[in-house]
């Protein structure tokens, strides 16, 4: 009888399956699609998905390899998940195997066993009495046995150290028959005591209400709606709210924030709500409750879910709502690898498995109005300010030809000082780090060019480093120009440590508090930080747009944005979009309670049409004027992007790929007899070089998605063919964010 044949997903970039034979003494039956196996691959061995099993390979029976080991009894990876893995493979044009490596935990990758850690726990017997006689003269024992007794789920063996417990006085209680061990899998305890929740829900104003009762009726189908609520309208209220429908009905709620956002403040304000079991699944879980967390999804022992980007790929058991919040936020697409957007993936998860989703966000994404428009979502509009907190007051300040002071004007500085004198809290935007954006030499000209990419080194002067903020290059600034060896080497422009150092200066009697990525690396200092600030006294803080997100700075009642212009001028047409969501998040952080805030932005182009609607009548009023800007264009969501990107060590050979793989592309095209798609390029990309590499690109416009999609399925496999392609490092970027 001839063996079948396995054709395994592995975690490769090439875009195919791989066959192998069953590993040695394998049951046949137990060889189902969706399992583990570990195989040997090249000189490695990987860990693979079965996908299906076959009668017969292309391979010469003499090729073949055997696996060597079945790691799962069961397959790991539900039906619903698997398919949005295919889903996603499809429609990224990603190799099924990396795909899936993206979506499984490390540890699944790795191999080891899905399925939750089994603990040892400690329990009391039924009627065990800290009055027992047995007791009265072993005072250690009775302590012990009243702290178990606190305890009706049991004590985990590796908690009882937190308790004060000692085996010593443990094991003569097991010996007496007044506790119990039980090895069982470790599970997030509820404790039931009839409700949900642990706290009142707050009364809904009337525009909350009609939102959370338009979604709680859309609750077991799909529906897709778009939360569109200023900041502080008491979207997270209505969340919660519905958080607790769906939970109180058996189901589960899957929650994706920025990963930015996931301060302790977000999560506190779950766990306070809910008497629930939360996992958790974002960058600062280990690996191993990474997996705990993703099984406990799995197998419907967690309520809700709350993760970042990744957390997308968790599979529930009932799954009952997925709510994305900040969804205009870039942090959802994935840059590297499996370049995917968590936003557009959820709402195709969401349909896969007949669930609403709620799109929640202060300043949309054009993509998502745009569907909206189109009718394909629900818009909801939160309009007020929940609690009685006004919405901020704009103002443009016109700098041309005024004086700038580490980018800070006169009129700028007066206001802040009349802000500090009044009690008050004032928070400065400027969305570059370090001390100055490049050292240049006052004699010759020479700026501090990195070695390795086309961009300037920033000043880091805290640290007396220059750095590459684009390959993480860095060197000591040299005391004398390496040009012309003169030593007047002045920083130029300001960054966030400049701007610091001076508004010191300015205001030596208030305290200046940085935050940005350099300030907050320390584990703890970010909270450190926001302690001192939620204390109220009057102080500035000067930040990159990690002051954007998240925070409520209540006592801050001037924001000042000290350039806007780069969004309104860059080569990147999302670039004014993402200027103005950042402008309105920034300002959504002042003025909170009860002392309207005001916002300053300082601009060389007051007049600009896009800002002005964007400060006098507002983001949807900038949206709209942005979306028909992009309807001219033809820009998306108008049209469809993918990109092609290539690197390589030597200049031209990116180029020479993209000939190559742009001549295909015009085959195919008058072959598959396609229509309105534009091939543009290949250019060199808009920073060439990059650590050292030499980049180009090749974008695809079409007016529609799948004659785009059609294309993409018949040219890849020819990239991946191309003599070229060993030579360059590339990647297909569909829906690209970045062009
Ligand atoms: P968002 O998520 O839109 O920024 P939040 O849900 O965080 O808004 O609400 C902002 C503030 O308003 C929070 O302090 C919240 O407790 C409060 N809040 C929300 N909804 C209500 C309500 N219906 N009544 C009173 N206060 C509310
Ligand atoms: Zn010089
Ligand atoms: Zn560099």
């Amino acid at each position: 009888m001839s063996q079948p044949i396995l054709r395994l997903a592995l975690p490769s970039p090439l875009r195919r399956l791989f066959d192998y034979l069953p590993p040695a003494g394998a049951a046949h039956a137990a060889l189902k699609p969706g399992v583990r196996l570990r195989v040997p691959f090249g000189r490695r061995d990987v860990v693979g998905v079965l996908v299906e099993v076959v009668a017969h390979s292309e391979v010469p029976p003499d090729k073949l390899r055997p696996a060597l080991d079945l790691l799962d009894a069961q397959p790991p990876l539900p039906p619903a998940l698997f398919r949005l893995c295919l889903w996603t493979a499809q429609y990224y044009q990603h190799s099924l195997g990396d795909t899936l490596s993206w979506a499984l935990p490390v540890l699944l990758r790795q191999g080891e066993p899905a399925e939750a850690r089994q603990e040892r726990f400690w329990h009391a017997i039924r009627d065990a009495r800290p009055e027992d006689p047995r007791l009265s003269r072993a005072p250690r024992q009775r302590e012990a046995l009243k702290t178990i007794l606190q305890h009706p789920h049991g004590v985990a063996h590796a908690l009882l150290g937190q308790l004060q417990l000692s085996r010593d006085a443990l094991e003569p209680l097991m010996q007496k028959g007044l506790v119990r061990v039980e090895t069982r899998r470790r599970q997030q305890q509820r404790d039931h005591h009839g409700s949900w929740l642990l706290q009142a829900e707050l009364p809904l104003n009337s525009e909350q209400q009609a939102a959370f009762n338009a979604i709680r009726a859309g609750l077991g189908a799909f529906h897709a709606f778009l939360l569109a609520g200023v900041t502080g309208s008491g979207k997270t209220e209505v969340y919660l709210q519905l958080i607790h429908q769906v939970i109180a009905s058996g189901k589960q709620a899957l929650v994706l924030i920025p990963e930015i956002n996931l301060g302790p403040q977000t999560l506190a304000r779950f766990a306070k709500r809910f008497n629930a079991r939360i996992a958790l699944l974002h960058s600062n879980v280990n690996d191993r409750e990474r997996l705990d967390a993703w099984l406990a999804a799995r197998d419907g022992e967690a309520d809700i879910i709350i993760g970042t980007r990744s957390a997308l790929f968790t599979p529930m058991r009932h799954p009952g709502l997925i709510i994305l919040d900040e969804e205009h936020d870039a942090s959802y697409k994935q840059q590297e690898g499996l370049r995917y957007h968590a936003r557009d993936l959820a709402v195709v998860r969401a349909r896969q498995e007949h669930v609403p989703i709620v799109l929640g966000s202060a300043t949309p994404s054009l993509e998502s109005l745009h569907n909206a428009h189109a009718g394909r979502y629900a818009l909801l509009k939160l309009t007020r300010r929940a609690g009685d907190a006004q919405p901020p007051r704009f103002m443009r300040l016109d700098v041309k030809s005024r004086p700038l002071d580490a980018g800070i004007s006169g009129p700028l500085q007066q206001a802040m000082a009349q802000t500090l004198a009044a009690d008050q809290q004032v928070l400065v935007f400027l969305n570059r780090r370090g001390f100055a954006p490049s050292l240049i030499c006052h004699d010759c000209g020479w700026l501090s060019q990195c070695p390795r990419c086309d961009a300037r080194m920033t000043l880091h002067q805290r640290h007396n480093e220059l750095r590459c903020h684009h390959c993480g290059h860095a060197e000591r600034p040299p005391r004398n120009c390496p040009k012309c060896n003169r030593v007047d080497l002045r920083p130029i422009g300001a960054g966030t440590e400049r701007a610091e150092e001076r508004l010191t200066t300015l205001f030596p009697d208030f305290p200046v508090l940085r935050i940005d990525r350099d300030s907050t690396s320390r584990k703890g200092s970010m909270e450190a930080l926001l302690h001192r600030i939620n204390r109220g006294e009057p102080c500035v803080l000067v930040g990159t747009q990690m002051l954007a997100k998240g925070h409520h700075f209540p006592r801050v009642t001037l924001v000042a944005i000290l350039d806007a212009d780069g969004g309104l001028f860059s080569a990147d047409f999302r670039a004014s979009e993402r200027m103005a969501q950042l402008i309105v998040q920034v300002a959504g952080r002042a003025g909170r309670a009860e002392e309207p805030g005001k916002v300053i932005i300082q601009t060389h182009l007051a007049d600009h049409p896009l800002l002005v609607q964007l400060t006098e009548d507002g983001y949807f009023a900038f949206a709209a004027q942005a979306l028909s800007e992009r309807r001219a264009a033809g820009l998306p969501p108008f049209s469809h992007l993918a990109l092609l990107r290539a690197e390589a060590h030597r200049p031209g050979q990116a180029e020479d790929f993209l000939d190559q793989a742009c001549g295909h592309a015009e085959s195919l095209l008058e072959t598959l007899g396609l229509e309105g798609i534009e091939l543009l390029g290949p250019v060199p990309a808009p920073m060439e070089r990059r650590a050292g590499r030499f980049r180009a690109q090749l974008l695809l416009q079409g007016n529609a998605r799948a004659p785009l999609h059609r294309l993409m399925a018949a040219w890849v496999p020819l990239l991946e063919q191309l003599p070229g392609s060993r030579a360059v490092r590339w990647s297909l970027d569909v829906d690209p964010i970045d062009l």
